[in-house]
């Protein structure tokens, strides 16, 4: 079993990018439950917290910890992960949870034989109207969805080159979070029915997307992904139902039905992620939903892969 110090749970985050910086950060620092003790950076870390160069740095001449948070891109994570639980630390993954389904089976079998909380956090799930949504959604009859997530790379990812590379998701990056809420309010599993992938020529990762799913009711689920779109911003999931339609705007931040706000109230996702994970930790259970990523997968499986034309940033 995983020795844990008593008090506070001792964290080291890897990775100090944006999301690290935006989110993970602040979190940690409003959790009593948890204790920032290092961080991994090939860069200077943070003022005040020890800072190594790489985790086999860090787990070997660092100071005593429980959990990591991997807030690293994708494509490297199983590495880091695997490492960590080899030393017997609880593990956190940001999204999405690994570059392909296996590794991800791989580390679970690893945390479950040791008895170690493993991670997969999708963000997006602890927004406000998540929960709601899928409680008003119980017992209706689907009769269709329309997902629409569109918005501009250039602002939300300036300068992430990793992001366009093979395993760097392109805009499956955000449109995994659509597929997050999805998967976790809709009553049935959905499945893929087709799907176009528009790489740009000179970039390895689609740049937009467009996919039919459905369900054993042949529900008709249609998600658009874009990552040209400039002006407003766009991340909505629409449900009409026997009992009237039900509208999530700002990646599930507001909730309307039949026309009329219910619920809009900014939280923050990672406060909820950071509650979570000490609940897992201190219940030594593990919290692992890889339905997102295998949608992705099937994506890039079942899809057309057409050109257009090259990206630059
Ligand atoms: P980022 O700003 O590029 O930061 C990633 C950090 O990971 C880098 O700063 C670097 O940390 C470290 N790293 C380790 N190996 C790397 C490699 N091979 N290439 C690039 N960086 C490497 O990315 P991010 O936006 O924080 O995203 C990280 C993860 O969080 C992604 O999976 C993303 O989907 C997820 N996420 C991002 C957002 C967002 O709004 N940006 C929101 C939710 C989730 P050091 O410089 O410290 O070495």
């Amino acid at each position: 079993m995983a020795a844990i110090s008593v008090g506070p749970i001792r964290i080291a985050i890897v990775g100090v990018g944006k999301i690290a910086r935006d989110q993970h950060i602040p979190s940690i620092t409003d959790n009593a439950d948890f204790e920032l003790v290092a961080t991994v950076s090939s860069q200077s870390g943070l003022d005040d917290i020890a800072n190594f160069k790489t985790l086999k740095h860090m787990l070997e001449q660092g100071p005593e910890l429980d959990a990591v948070a991997l807030c690293t891109p994708p494509s490297v994570r199983h590495e880091l992960a695997l490492l960590a639980l080899e030393h017997r630390k609880h593990v956190l993954l940001e999204k999405p949870p690994g570059a392909t389904l296996s590794e991800i089976d791989d580390l679970t079998a690893l945390a479950d034989q040791d008895e170690l909380s493993l991670f997969a956090t999708w963000h997006s799930r602890f927004a406000a109207a998540v929960q709601p949504a899928k409680h008003w959604l119980q017992g209706k009859q689907l009769r269709r969805a329309t997902i629409l997530w569109k918005e501009d790379v250039r602002h939300w990812h300036p300068g992430q080159e990793w992001i366009w590379d093979a395993g760097g998701f392109g805009v499956f990056d955000p449109g995994i979070n659509a597929l997050s809420i999805i998967t976790e309010i809709l009553p049935r599993p959905i499945f893929i029915k087709d799907a176009t992938l528009l790489f740009p020529e000179n970039r390895a990762a689609p740049i937009a997307a467009d996919m039919n799913f459905t369900d054993s009711a042949n529900t008709p689920i249609r998600f658009e992904l874009d990552w040209r779109q400039t002006g407003p911003q766009t991340w909505d999931i629409e449900i009409e139902t026997d009992q009237g339609t039900l509208l999530l705007q700002k990646g599930g931040s507001v909730m309307s039905i039949g026309g009329n706000v219910h619920i809009e109230e900014n939280v923050s996702e990672y406060d909820g992620i950071y509650r979570r994970f000490a609940d897992l930790i201190k219940n030594r259970e593990s919290d692992v939903d890889v339905r997102p990523l295998r949608h992705v997968a099937d994506a890039f499986m079942r899809g057309h892969h057409l050109k257009t034309e090259a990206f630059t940033s």
